[in-house]
């Protein structure tokens, strides 16, 4: 007993190793191929485009009225900027613990953030959204579901309403979540998904944005680069109101092709059944660290209906040092923990200070002060459950033999 117990426990398996493509999204990107039209305006008089096609489909999943689809969830979180009226120099409240591609989006349409506190649950800080909502006098507000974790939904409407913001939802962490019965994307006047092969779609790359609002709609597949062939989309509002903006809005050439969207129309029929599994593997996890006293998890709200293809964690106790020693024995035993402590933006991770090419104004040392103690890795749908109960235990036992207070 005592002999198992101290037996050094080791995973093999690689976080980065997805699914495959379902073999329907084999066949049809193949009988696609065959025809050579991969590009969504390559159509006949009554053809439908595959790009169509899944516009109307995930407008449908998600419940809204309009769909426009992107080459990647960076284009479609710039692009919805510039759709709701961001001009240079506007500012755009935001929360600071996020992806790179979220500033990076901000920075494309000039404007200038105004970042956002979080909490030790890794949500948006909605006292800290109100102050500097009313400070900053801002008009946008661009809400990052990061890691999947949302924040309550009830109160940031409030807020918004209250202080007259223009919501708008990076829903990279969150496609086939909700809050409270109603998908993430669909609360925001825009809300914008990504089928990079590490979210809940995997195209290798693609985003796809959503909106009931038809001037937005319109704009964002005008800025998309519809040649105006704009008349072929399905999800599309009706053909006057793109009259309004033909000439005045530039084509930034920022289409999904067919392919990609074929990839995708195989795989979200499977999304809510992959989100159990995530989820799943997230539950065994947690289960497990929970009993480990220097690992914090938050709890999730009961209105949370979340997606959990990564898990994150706060180490408690632990000294810099003690931390990138946790971090370096993970590793050893084949646990790839990404942390956001790190000085350094690496792979997949970064925070705020190391955005220089925005200028930002004051402090997030409560953000900080999180990020520094903030543990992270995916949970790739090629592990196990009993994979997963493996990756916990060998967390809890590198925490038992590190000496953290
Ligand atoms: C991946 C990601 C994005 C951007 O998605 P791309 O499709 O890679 O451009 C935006 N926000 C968050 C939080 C992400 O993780």
């Amino acid at each position: 007993m005592s002999e198992q117990l101290n037996e050094v426990l080791a995973f093999k398996k690689t976080f980065t190793r997805q699914e495959p493509i379902p073999s329907s999204g084999i066949e049809s990107a193949t009988e696609l191929m065959l025809t050579g039209k991969l590009h969504r305006y390559n159509t006949e008089a009554d053809e439908i485009a595959e790009t169509s096609i899944l516009e109307k489909e995930f407008a449908d999943y998600i419940g809204t009225t309009y769909c426009a689809a992107f080459n990647s969830c960076g284009s479609a979180i710039y692009v919805a900027l510039k759709s709701v009226g961001v001009q240079p120099g506007d500012k755009v409240l935001c929360n600071a613990f996020t992806l790179a591609p979220v500033p990076g989006a901000i920075k494309n349409a000039d404007a200038q953030p105004v970042f956002i506190e979080i909490t030790e649950d890794y949500l948006t800080d909605l006292d800290d959204l109100e102050k500097k909502a009313k400070d900053s006098g801002a008009s946008y507000f661009l809400l990052s579901h990061m890691r999947g974790h949302i924040v309550d939904m009830d109160r940031v409407m409030e807020i918004c309403q209250r202080y007259d913001l223009t919501l708008i939802e990076d829903c990279a962490h969150t496609m086939g979540a909700k809050w409270d019965g109603k998908h993430t994307g669909s609360f925001g006047v825009v809300g914008c998904f990504s089928t990079q092969t590490y979210k809940h779609i995997n195209s290798g790359e693609g985003g796809l944005l959503v909106t009931d609002d038809a001037d937005v709609a319109a704009k964002s597949i005008l800025y998309s680069g519809s040649y105006m062939l704009y008349e072929k989309h399905l999800a599309r509002p009706p053909l006057e109101v793109f009259d309004r903006y033909i000439k005045v809005i530039p084509n930034f050439s920022l289409r999904m092709s067919n392919l990609v969207a074929t990839l995708i129309r195989s795989q979200l029929p499977e999304l809510d059944k992959q989100a159990q599994r995530w989820n799943k593997r997230y539950q065994a996890i947690e289960e497990i660290l929970r009993s480990q006293p220097n690992i914090y998890i938050p709890v999730r709200e009961r209105k949370e209906q979340y997606v959990a293809s990564s898990f994150q964690f706060t180490l408690r106790g632990a000294t810099t040092n003690q931390m990138e020693k946790f971090i370096e024995t993970c590793a050893e035993r084949g646990v790839e923990i990404k942390w956001f402590g790190n000085f350094e933006p690496k792979g997949f991770t970064s925070r705020h200070e190391s955005w220089q090419y925005l200028s930002m104004a004051g402090d997030l040392p409560k953000t900080a002060n999180v990020l520094d103690f903030l543990c992270d890795f995916r949970l790739p749908l090629t592990f196990t459950v009993e994979d997963c109960r493996l990756i916990a235990k060998i967390i809890c036992q590198v925490c038992n033999e590190s000496k953290f207070n």
